[in-house]
């Protein structure tokens, strides 16, 4: 039976990937929008600097007051980050450039790499205190590309790590090296991390290039790869100039039909979790 991190209702997904642009922030807008449309309750925590999860929901740079810059650095609890986004049922904790500072701030803390987890926790502590119809069920943390100080607090937080892979050349290679880190970070900040899947991104059958490397990365993990593949779709690269998760902005497009699927897999796997 898996360990539970913070409360038995609550799942922190991680979307990693220490390459920039494999779909990371798209991923975590679409999947989160997905599973909120399907009934979830669903809380993003951006932790990138660049801010793009923010951006890609709407939140504008003004409105950020109180960002995840302010949770790392202990100056505010998550809760008071928090804000609601166009998609009902869907919840931002948005992040600022000012990130880019938190390492040279915290670096030498004792609780460096739990800052985000000692957040969550107490977020999640205070949500007990709610009717249960206005609790989160998931939160999704978007990562910045690069093995930081960011990410480690992101691993060290999370239940699980999805992990979006673009059928590209040294695609296995870039995939080889998260898990090396994932098992890293098991063996010394969060023994009870594990893979929840691995999400095709950006995917154009035409290529044989990516039908190869789809191929080779089933061979390698097996069913850790989730069934749905997410197609190129020039409506999902258009959506976050709107503001908009690609969902509100053409759901009947493939890449919105296959993040609903994608969602569907991931509750999915959650229910067999749960069942074991
Ligand atoms: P990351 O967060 O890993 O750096 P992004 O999610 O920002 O990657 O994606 C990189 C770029 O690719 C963005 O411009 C995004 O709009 C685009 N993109 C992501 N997924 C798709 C897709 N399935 N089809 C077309 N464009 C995509
Ligand atoms: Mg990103």
């Amino acid at each position: 039976r898996r360990r539970v991190a913070y409360s038995p209702d609550l799942r922190v997904l991680v979307l990693a990937n220490q390459k920039g642009g494999v779909g990371k922030t798209t991923t975590a807008i679409n999947l989160g929008t997905a599973l909120a449309a399907i009934g979830e309750r669903v809380l993003i925590i951006d932790l990138d600097p660049q801010g793009n999860a923010s951006t890609g929901l709407g939140i504008d740079r003004k409105n950020r007051a109180v960002s995840t810059f302010d949770v790392m650095i202990g100056e505010a609890p998550l809760q008071a980050a928090v804000q609601p986004t166009a998609v009902p049922r869907l919840s931002i904790a948005p992040s600022t450039l000012d990130l880019l500072g938190v390492e040279l701030e915290i670096a030498s803390e004792k609780d460096r790499a739990y800052r985000l987890r000692n957040a969550v926790k107490a977020f999640a502590d205070a949500q007990t205190q709610l009717p249960e119809l206005n609790r989160f069920t998931y939160v999704l943390i978007d990562c910045p590309p690069s093995l930081n100080l960011l990410t480690i607090n992101a691993l060290a937080a999370s239940d699980s790590v999805v992990v979006p892979l673009q059928c590209e050349f040294f695609a296995l290679e870039g995939l080889s090296q998260l898990l090396s880190t994932v098992e890293t970070v098991r063996q010394t900040l969060n023994a009870d991390l594990t893979i929840h899947g691995i999400v095709l991104t950006m995917y154009d059958p035409r290529n044989n290039l990516a039908t190869q490397v789809a191929a080779d990365v089933r061979g390698f993990m097996g069913d850790k790869v989730y069934e749905t593949i997410i197609p190129r779709n020039v409506r999902i690269s258009e959506a976050p100039s709107y503001g908009k998760p690609v969902l509100l902005y053409d759901l009947k497009c493939s890449g919105s039909q296959a993040y609903l699927r994608l969602a569907s897999e991931v509750i999915q796997r959650e229910r067999q979790l749960r069942a074991a």
